[in-house]
């Protein structure tokens, strides 16, 4: 029989209701506790969710439905990617053949609605890309997203924890692709996910510790779930879940995951493995901006087997499902120099189309590009230090030159870069110049 009228005081053990406001509440036959209706429609979803999530019927969960998309060949994704990431030659190649074939792979279950279900199922391969900060790992998957029209967002995987810890739930990155696909989920099913700091969640030493792991092993097995393929429930307005909560199912099978880290101290594992010594080679030649063995390490970095990425920290079964491994290197002085310059949107043309608008003509010379690659390199965060420097540099110019009406060009020199002197001016002819 149910409480509500004969016992006012009762209330849902679950939402915390009392008789007046939850719709009906249910006794426990046993225990003074009660349920409310709605919170036994909320655990009847998470049941049927967590039934789809065990995997158990994976073949019979209807397969997610996947919009026709345009799949352009490796060598055209590798040229698309040219236009804005300077370098990273071998990994760009390997991504392009990855999405490449990731994508193609949809586009053939998407038109095969007769297969029968015992045909073969080709797995997907999520990508792991390592690489030193500021390398373009971000950069990458970001302008794949963008060539093949699909939906992409970016997480973080320190800010994870498991469930019933303080942080993000997994689930949340997941949120972020929604968002990113404007709420469409049949397009979030088919985007890009880029996991950044994925070194971070390994455990951190062999030793299995008695405390619980809150960070590292935990947080692999959720993310495991989801790299694997799994219908998630997302929050659709993110944060903790909780039961009162509608969600949105989401399933992540074709969803391409990028992860990334700098999994700094790999390189050794990976050395030792193949019998070369160590001591201190990589770290003492990077300071000294010694590309030779910067180069050194991403060669050995690309040599990375699974056990190496074990014995780093992560777990068997989360490595097993990042088959596809691709190493960046660490950008060079000239690297960067080009990264200035050449990229589609580089950060020296988007200043020069600012000046342009104001009637002046900018340009660096040489020698404050390679200036200014050389404060980026010392800085040690890659083509990322590049940008503040640049803007720190041309704050007191972008406030002078405008406000001239006579300046026809501003050169940029290295004693500009050192801040030694101003930048040199030329003015147009015809206008009265006001002498600095
Ligand atoms: P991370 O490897 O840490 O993910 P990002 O991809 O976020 O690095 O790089 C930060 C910024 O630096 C990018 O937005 C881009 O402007 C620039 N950058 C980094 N690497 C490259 C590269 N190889 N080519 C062109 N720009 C790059």
């Amino acid at each position: 029989m149910p409480p509500r009228r004969r016992d006012p005081d009762a209330f849902c053990a679950f939402c915390g209701r009392s008789g007046r406001e939850a719709p009906r509440l249910i006794a426990s036959p046993t225990i003074g506790v009660h349920i409310c209706a709605d919170c036994i429609k909320v655990c009847e979803r998470m049941l049927n969710g967590d039934r789809a999530e065990a995997g158990k019927p994976r073949r019979a969960v209807k397969a997610p439905p996947i919009p026709k998309l345009t799949v352009p060949k490796p060598a055209e994704l590798k040229a698309y990617l040219d236009q804005f990431v300077v370098g990273q030659e071998q990994v760009k190649k390997v991504l392009s053949v990855a999405v490449h074939n990731h994508y193609k792979r949809l586009q053939h279950q998407r038109t095969a609605d007769s297969r029968p279900p015992d045909s073969v199922e080709i797995d997907k391969s999520n990508i792991l890309m390592i690489g030193p900060t500021g390398s373009g790992k971000t950069l990458l998957a970001r302008v794949l997203a963008r060539r093949l029209e699909v939906p992409f967002s970016i997480s973080d995987a320190t800010t994870l924890t498991e469930a019933g810890y303080v942080g993000d739930d997994v689930e949340n990155i997941l949120l972020r692709l929604v968002q990113a696909a404007d709420y469409d989920i049949e397009r979030a099913q088919v985007g890009i996910v880029y996991v950044d700091e994925i070194d971070k969640i390994g455990r951190k030493t062999d030793n299995v510790s008695i405390t619980r792991d809150v960070s590292g092993e935990g947080v692999q097995q959720a993310l495991l779930k989801i790299l694997e393929g799994t219908v998630a429930n997302v929050p659709p307005h993110g944060g903790r879940k909780h039961p009162q909560q509608e969600f949105l199912p989401v399933d992540t099978s074709n969803i391409l995951f990028i992860c990334g880290g700098a999994f700094v101290g790999l390189d050794k594992i990976v050395r030792r493995r193949l019998g070369r010594r160590v001591l201190g080679f990589a770290s003492a030649a990077d300071a000294n901006g010694n590309e030779a063995a910067a180069l050194d390490d991403a060669e050995i970095l690309s040599r990375t087997e699974p056990e190496d990425l074990i014995h780093y920290g992560l777990i068997p079964e989360f490595v097993g499902r990042l088959p596809v491994v691709a190493a960046l290197r660490d950008l060079s002085e000239q690297d960067l120099v080009r990264i200035l310059t050449e990229p589609r949107s580089a950060i020296v043309k988007q200043y020069q189309e600012m000046f342009r608008m104001e009637g002046v003509e900018l340009s660096f010379t040489e020698g404050a590009l390679r200036a200014l690659a050389a404060q980026a390199r010392k800085k040690g965060t890659g083509a990322r230090g590049l940008r503040s420097l640049i803007e720190s540099l041309m704050v007191n110019i972008m406030f002078d030159v405008p406000s001239r009406e006579d300046v026809a060009t501003c050169t940029v020199t290295e004693g500009v870069v050192a801040g030694e002197v101003p930048p040199v001016l030329t003015y147009r002819p015809s206008a009265a110049r006001v002498s600095a």
